[in-house]
């Protein structure tokens, strides 16, 4: 059945629902000329580069699954806010469920949690959690963590500083230590999957360390966090997300790695007394959980972990609005209708058809980086951890080897090759025979995010016009 014809369906019985309803007829202004702009939207809409094909092998950038567009769509007719049960009643409960099943996926059954619009929006809470619980205290993230973690901190005002990878992109440990020794450091922010080369930091000797400097852990697996159900991982990625369930807070963006839409991040506390941060009064939402604010009212004095617990207690049976947990207030609903929707056709468990599409993209990773190794003009970055391989052309200096990559990039563009240029430490190319004296501190490479379980059939293709355009 075609995606139309799926969402047509849904749509029928959607309006089945509300079939009592006596009928009206809805005002449509500019209704004679909606087929025309929407022709001319399609048309603006081909000047992007074709996402959905496997020879888009560039940026993160995933095709939704169909049933994720057709259950958006579908739930777009009713367009309900997620903020609050008023206006989201079925979808806050399902985002609840649906929430419920990622934070199971890391081993956590007691916890708070909601989506978000973004992996941002999601590590913004988590470090404003973190700055409430450790105030005036560092966080810490490595070279190679997400760019947003130093602005979040900056509009959070609190004090950042970043650590340096060591040879495969990972925190190093040395340095980390360094840090945590002066006493300053808060919490540290472990990424699992970094964005340019999809490192997994050490986890289990970041948790080691935690024994000895007490510091609160938060991990950003926005781009990684789904390869907790792949079977195809590498000791020490494999390890760490064995691991992950330690941590104090997880952030993971479904419309990354889950088939969503945009518009789909999401933060989860292991604690549930978390949910006291969050205490507002919004002056007009909110009728169905009024316990929550009498209790709260009556707490006045100390009494914020209560309505921690109290929140959790609401939460954990599915009526708590979730704006009274969320920074953001309106929310696309739809975005958990669609994650809903995915995780009953695709659970998130392993040996599934959803964790076998993850080994796929690692598989074609790990085969088109050997590909990489076996041509002399190209020098690879480091194992990779998951399905992103970074990989630089081969000159005798940094400088040249990024002005060649540009060429690269734009000549394989011409053979409908799309790939993507990172900016990487000189060093995480072991074998580029660089000596320290012309080491900028960052090199051009080519970068290929290979995210689509198709891309594995494409490998050898990606390969031929890969070489055509040296
Ligand atoms: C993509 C990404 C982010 C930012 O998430 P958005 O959804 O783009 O806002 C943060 N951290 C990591 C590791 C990411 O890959």
């Amino acid at each position: 059945m075609r995606d139309t014809e799926l969402l047509a369906e849904a749509l029928d019985l959607l309006e089945r629902e509300f079939s009592g309803l006596p009928r009206y007829a809805p005002e449509v202004p500019g209704e004679s000329r909606m087929a025309s702009v929407l022709a001319e939207a399609a048309h603006r809409m081909g000047d992007n580069f074709p996402y959905f094909h496997p020879l888009y092998a560039g940026q993160m950038l995933k095709p939704p699954h169909p049933v994720a567009r057709a259950a958006y769509a579908m739930a777009m007719w009713l367009n309900p806010n997620n903020h609050a049960l008023d206006g989201g009643r079925a979808s806050s409960r399902m985002e609840w469920e649906a929430v419920r099943e990622i934070a199971a996926m890391f081993g956590w059954s007691e916890f708070i949690g909601h989506l978000t619009g973004g992996g941002t929006l999601a590590n913004l809470e988590a470090l404003w959690v973190a700055g409430q619980m450790m105030p005036g205290k560092k966080i810490v993230a490595s070279e190679q963590a997400h760019y947003t973690h130093e602005r979040i901190t900056a509009v959070l005002r609190l004090p950042f500083a970043s650590i340096a990878c060591d040879e495969n992109g990972r925190m190093d440990l040395t340095h980390l230590e360094a840090a945590l020794k002066s006493g300053e450091v808060g919490t540290v922010v472990a990424t699992l999957g970094t964005t340019g080369a999809g490192a997994v930091d050490p986890l289990p000797a970041i948790l080691d360390l935690r024994k000895k400097y007490r510091f609160r852990l938060h991990v950003d697996a926005a781009y990684g966090g789904y390869f907790r159900l792949a079977s195809n991982l590498d000791g020490d990625a494999a390890r760490a997300f064995e691991r992950i369930s330690e941590a104090d807070s997880i952030v993971i963006d479904p419309h990354k790695h889950g088939l969503q839409p945009y518009g789909c991040g999401c933060v989860l506390f292991r604690d549930p007394a978390m949910g006291r941060w969050y205490k507002h009064d919004s002056p007009c939402t909110y009728f169905t959980s009024q316990e929550l604010h009498i209790h709260g009212g009556a707490q006045q004095s100390g009494g914020s972990c209560a309505v921690g617990s109290f929140a959790a207690e609401l939460f954990a049976e599915g009526s708590l609005h979730l704006g009274e947990i969320s920074l953001e207030c309106s929310r696309a609903g739809a975005s958990a209708v669609a994650l809903w929707t995915t995780q009953r056709l695709l659970p998130l468990v392993r040996g599934g058809e959803f964790a076998r599409g993850l080994e796929r993209c690692r598989e074609a990773a790990l085969q088109f980086r050997s590909m990489i190794a076996a041509e002399d003009s190209f020098v690879p970055g480091p194992a990779p951890d998951l399905d992103i391989v970074v990989w630089a052309v081969r000159a005798a200096t940094p400088a040249e080897s990024s002005r060649r990559a540009q060429e690269v990039f734009d000549r394989a563009a011409k053979h409908d090759l799309h790939l993507a240029l990172a900016q990487m430490p000189p060093r995480i190319f072991r074998e580029a025979g660089w000596t320290s004296e012309h080491q900028p501190s960052a090199v051009t490479c080519l970068r290929s995010v290979l995210m689509k379980p198709e891309h594995l059939a494409w490998v050898d293709e990606i390969g031929r016009r890969l070489r055509n355009a040296l």
